[in-house]
């Protein structure tokens, strides 16, 4: 048997509206199925406008430059991320602060937010990590106290709930990726989201080059991108987005089974499962655990032993301040800690029953 860690769902419906896509001739970003998509997905989060990328990267790039974050500027975000929170603010010549994670959620600490805010601050970025959403009550509080914009990091949590709120209607803007292994995908491809009509305008000028306004075409007037989605991708996420509320619970069932499974491990202390606070929806992304100190073989041993048994898996993030670009000598211990001992295990729209139960029987006789 081999297990992929995550493979993407295509059904013959995927297949058809793409191929309507392409045989249409409109294959461009222009076409009226890239505004549907926009429309679509936007409802579904909750928020008035939508506006898709070609990237999750790209359509936090976008976001930030639309906000004019830029040099001289600092924006927080948890060093436990994928390095796509970080880079964008890079590429604008803003600074990255990289702060801890909370100790059961994984993801950003409000505390901590608050210790790294200087005259410089403009923005955080909160990331939904795994699928389970930040505590959104307490960085929306502190973003008003200080005049801070919040940008939601929503690339693994389609659909995830804080306080029965989808998340992505949180921020001043939301970001999403529709990379093959996210929650939809449209091949590649991101989407943000925003109530803010005035962004929602620049980020849509900006995005193709900033063309003249006014019947002035080529007239462009500030550096903008060539960041636009496709129409053969916003017909495959548009497909996508038909089945969402199906993988958000195919994702929470597999979660289930996971716990039910392990359970008799997390019990005896020797594996840590991920939390669903109250009051928060996970869409478990990936669900993953982490190997306490007690367990009998090293993290890395895990996955080599796994991996013989052609089972997939992924070590967690490593937490930014340890990787060359963004090195520095902080400590940030629960990052580092859980970075050192988490695993995703096999949680793609695709893995089956029978997957999941060869994960768990195959992690079950490593313990023997
Ligand atoms: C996947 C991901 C991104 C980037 O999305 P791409 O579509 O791959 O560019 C950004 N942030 C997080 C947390 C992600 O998991």
């Amino acid at each position: 048997m081999r297990v992929p860690v995550s493979i993407p769902d295509i059904t013959s419906d995927d297949v058809k509206a793409v191929r309507r896509a392409v045989e249409s001739g409109w294959v461009s970003g222009t076409s009226p199925i890239v505004s549907e998509f926009e429309k679509e997905f936007a409802d579904f989060c909750g928020v008035q406008y939508g506006i898709a990328t070609n990237s999750g990267t790209t359509a936090l790039h976008l976001t930030l430059a639309s906000m004019n974050i830029g040099v001289g500027d600092e924006v927080i975000l948890p060093t436990f991320t994928m390095v796509a929170t970080a880079n964008p603010v890079t590429y604008l010549g803003a600074t990255p602060i990289l702060v801890d994670s909370e100790k059961d959620t994984w993801c950003i600490d409000p505390e901590k937010v608050r210790e790294a805010i200087t005259p410089k601050t403009k923005a955080i970025i909160p990331v939904h990590i795994y699928g389970h959403p930040c505590d959104m009550s307490q960085l929306q509080e502190i973003a008003f106290e200080h005049d801070l914009l919040i940008i939601e990091d929503a690339a693994e949590a389609h659909g995830a709930e804080y306080k029965r709120k989808k998340v992505g209607g949180f921020g001043d803007a939301s970001i999403f990726s529709m990379y093959a292994n996210k929650i939809i995908t449209t091949g590649e491809g991101g989407m943000i989201v925003t109530d803010d009509e005035d962004l929602w305008d620049r980020a849509i000028w900006l995005r193709a080059h900033a063309f003249g306004r006014h019947g002035k075409h080529y007239r462009n007037e500030e550096v903008g991108f060539g960041y636009r989605m496709n129409a053969m991708s916003a017909a495959l996420g548009l497909s996508q987005l038909s089945r969402i509320d199906y993988y958000i619970e195919k994702r929470r069932l597999d979660a289930w089974i996971y716990r039910r499974k392990l359970t008799s491990l997390e019990e005896s202390g020797l594996i840590t499962f991920p939390v669903e606070r109250d009051g928060y929806k996970s869409v478990y992304w990936m669900f993953s655990i982490l190997f306490n100190k007690n367990f009998p073989l090293s993290r890395d041993t895990v996955v080599q032993r796994l991996s013989e048994k052609g089972i997939e898996t992924r070590t967690f993030f490593h937490p930014l301040h340890q990787l060359p670009m963004y090195e520095n000598d902080e400590e940030h211990p629960v990052a580092e800690e859980i970075a050192r001992t988490g695993i995703n295990l096999p949680s793609g729209n695709a893995t089956t029953r029978e997957e999941i139960n060869f994960v768990c029987q195959s992690i079950m006789e490593l313990v023997r």
